[in-house]
């Protein structure tokens, strides 16, 4: 079956039935056809009308040179243009969101093992920190709409690591790994200590005050009021503007309600940090996206903050594939797909206006005392965004390194 077919298969009936009445009613090439297919697929799933319903017939069957499938084509491809230039409008969007299927928890017996962040391509074409990474849960309850990991695992079931802390006190742990996320297959603190990964990984942080354990999460569940954690673990939330976390970050918790858990982490005596990621192009963006720096500075001193990265939307070709493929209302692939190092995000120019304006509104104090970095981007921004630039992932990660152990030493 081709690519085309696969995704067509996809449709509901009545797309399936208007896109192959089109490909019968003009020529088009294969790849001709799978473009239409992935715009169709993304049209629905931005609940736009399909174009097939709103070409200009009358226009394209005037060609009298045997080509009306380059006439429909060119509507197309201009109509599709449109759409993904302008800032995405949310205000007319309200998804239908698919509840996730039920899922049961099971403690599964896997060794623990370190990976490696999933940005870097060959040749440093993105700054990549080197972030290790570990997976103690595989699978996430929250129902992010531009989210891969739904896909890498069993809808239906989170597998939690049993004997955490047995297998974390037998790992080797290579001479240069200093800094380990466990962020990447699940929502860090979403599950608490419920399947003791929490107690484990600071036992593991307590042992190894030369490594830095890094937790991700958009939850605001507490997990800090009947807890200490070493210092060494960073408690890290996600932020996004209220637009993006009500239309596409399902399930989540409110930007308000994460702020107050990064709250109760400060007051419990540990470093917190914010991913403003993945930052979207849409109709108010700046606003809400200053609001949040607003948030930050109202709650917390630069003390208090280890870091804040700065980043956006990136998909690789097969997450591309299985979003289409699942058809969930979203508007997250409403942008220009344009090609950034293996993968597809917005145009350069799109990001540099985006981060500087979010950079640029925290204070000086902040710019100052915090280490702020672009996720996974071109080494270009850096300089026009951060006002400074590093020559190697190396130099990158060294001074993250240096500047993350500084503040952790602070009282
Ligand atoms: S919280 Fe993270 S892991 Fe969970 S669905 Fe959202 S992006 Fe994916």
């Amino acid at each position: 079956m081709t690519a085309t077919e696969e995704l067509i298969d996809s449709f509901p009936e009545t797309g399936r039935h208007d896109i192959r009445k089109l490909f019968e009613r003009f020529h088009f090439t294969e790849s001709q056809k799978l473009e239409i297919a992935k715009d169709e697929a993304d049209l629905r799933q931005w609940k736009e009308e399909s174009f097939i319903h709103i070409a200009d017939y009358p226009e394209i069957e005037k060609r009298k040179d045997g080509r009306k499938g380059e006439a429909y084509l060119s509507q197309h491809r201009a109509y599709m243009k449109t759409l993904r230039k302008e800032e995405t409008d949310y205000s007319t969007f309200f998804p239908e969101v698919h509840p996730r299927l039920k899922y049961r928890t099971e403690m599964i017996d896997k060794p623990i093992v370190l990976g490696r962040c999933p940005c870097p391509v060959d040749g440093e074409k993105t700054r990549c920190c080197k972030l290790t990474t570990m997976d103690p849960v595989e699978q996430c309850a929250f129902s992010c709409s531009y989210c891969s990991v739904q896909s890498f695992y069993s809808e239906k079931e989170i597998h939690a690591v049993s004997n955490l802390r047995e297998k974390l006190d037998s790992l080797t742990i290579p001479e240069d790994v200093w800094h380990i996320g466990t962020g990447q297959a699940s929502d860090s603190i979403l599950f608490g200590d419920d399947y003791s990964t929490l107690s484990a990984l600071s036992d593991f942080a307590r042992k190894h005050k030369n490594i830095i354990i890094e937790l991700k999460s958009k939850s605001g569940r507490d997990v800090f009021s009947s807890r200490e954690y070493p210092r060494n673990m960073f408690f890290t939330w996600s932020l996004n503007a209220p637009t993006i976390i009500e239309k596409e970050e399902h399930l989540t918790a409110t930007l308000e309600k994460r702020l107050e858990n990064a709250a109760r982490a400060r007051d419990n005596g540990n470093l917190v940090g914010f991913h403003i990621h993945p930052m979207v192009y849409f109709r108010g963006w700046e606003d809400e996206y200053t609001g949040i720096v607003r948030m930050i500075e109202e709650k917390f001193t630069p003390d208090e903050i280890a870091m804040i990265s700065i980043g956006t939307l990136t998909f690789t070709k097969s997450v591309l594939k299985k979003l289409r493929e699942n058809g969930e209302e979203s508007r997250v692939l409403e942008m220009e797909l344009t090609p950034a190092a293996g993968k597809f995000s917005y145009p350069l120019d799109v990001k540099e206006k985006m981060f500087r304006t979010v950079y640029s509104s925290f204070s000086e104090q902040f710019r100052n005392n915090i280490f702020f970095y672009l996720c996974m981007e071109d080494p270009s921004l850096w300089k026009p965004v951060l006002e400074r630039e590093y020559s190697s992932d190396k130099e990158f990660e060294m001074d993250m390194k240096q500047n993350y152990f500084r503040k952790i030493s602070r009282p």
